[in-house]
């Protein structure tokens, strides 16, 4: 059996409680090095056989599944954060698929639900926005052109842009050239929920040169936005007025 797992953003303790049990049980563990905190794989055993996917092909990443299940051993296939989201997973399904391999797939905290947290932002404020996007520029991957940015920039709904950092500059043109006000919210959280994690926040007018003196280039989440600052209107789903399937209004019909 393997299990890919989301290893959450970076501390230890915000893996899922059910990732951790199969890592704990795991006979061979492959971590994507690059970005998973070592410090997830202190619950494997000691005997477990670790790999480092960082320098593996994903020919090489299914040669060690496809041997380890083989002899009945049980694999952890560890990502960072969630696997769904810019993890190179559905490749590796397709390929157990077709060698006819059962795997699960068990959760993880994104980093961009972390770096919120580290902000303490909310992304879905009523009247603000009720819409996340998450995107990123293109890299070596390339993102489809209905998808640039400053397309999506029209919708004004609470942006992650994920792969970027290192892109800011052209990250904030685009945004502005797609019709976002200079003066709206950006942070960029560098390693949310790291111990060296760190926040800069400003506007799209300003966050990259706030970024650049503080040295952040990757591994960060930009987050762009008025739900980072400024009004918004309180939920009625805890409004006394208003009532709902599991609470009676308290004043009124709520309408
Ligand atoms: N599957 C991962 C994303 C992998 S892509 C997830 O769900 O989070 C790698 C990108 O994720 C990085 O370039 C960065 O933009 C973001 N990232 C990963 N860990 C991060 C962290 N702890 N803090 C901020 N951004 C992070």
């Amino acid at each position: 059996m393997i299990s890919f797992i989301g290893a959450g953003p970076g501390d230890p303790d915000l893996i899922t409680v059910k990732g951790q049990k199969r890592l704990a049980e795991a006979d061979v563990v492959i971590y994507a090095g690059s970005l998973v905190n070592p410090a997830v794989l202190h619950v494997c055993r000691p005997e477990a056989e670790i790999h480092n996917s960082a320098s593996m092909t994903l020919e090489a990443v299914l040669d060690v599944m496809e041997r380890a299940v083989g002899e009945g051993k049980k694999v952890a296939r560890v990502h960072t954060g969630d696997p769904s989201i810019y993890g190179a997973i559905r490749e590796q399904m397709d390929a157990l698929d077709d060698m006819g391999i059962p795997y699960e797939v068990i959760p993880g905290v994104s980093s961009f639900l972390a770096a919120a947290a580290s902000l303490r932002k909310e992304f879905t404020l009523p009247d603000v926005s009720q819409t996340v996007i998450i995107t990123r520029l293109a890299g070596r991957t390339p993102v489809p052109e209905k998808e640039s940015l400053a397309g999506l920039a029209q919708h004004k709904a609470s942006l992650c842009i994920f792969l970027s950092t290192h892109l800011l500059d052209q990250v904030t043109a685009d945004l502005i050239a797609g019709g976002y006000p200079e003066d709206t919210p950006a942070a960029v959280v560098y390693k949310a929920s790291w111990p060296d994690e760190k926040a800069v926040q400003g506007t799209l007018r300003d966050i990259a040169g706030k970024v650049a003196e503080a040295g952040i280039s990757r591994t960060a989440m930009i987050m762009v936005g008025q739900f980072l600052e400024g009004p918004y209107q309180r939920s009625l789903l805890y409004h006394p007025e208003f009532a709902h399937g599991y609470r009676e209004a308290e004043r009124g019909s709520g309408e």
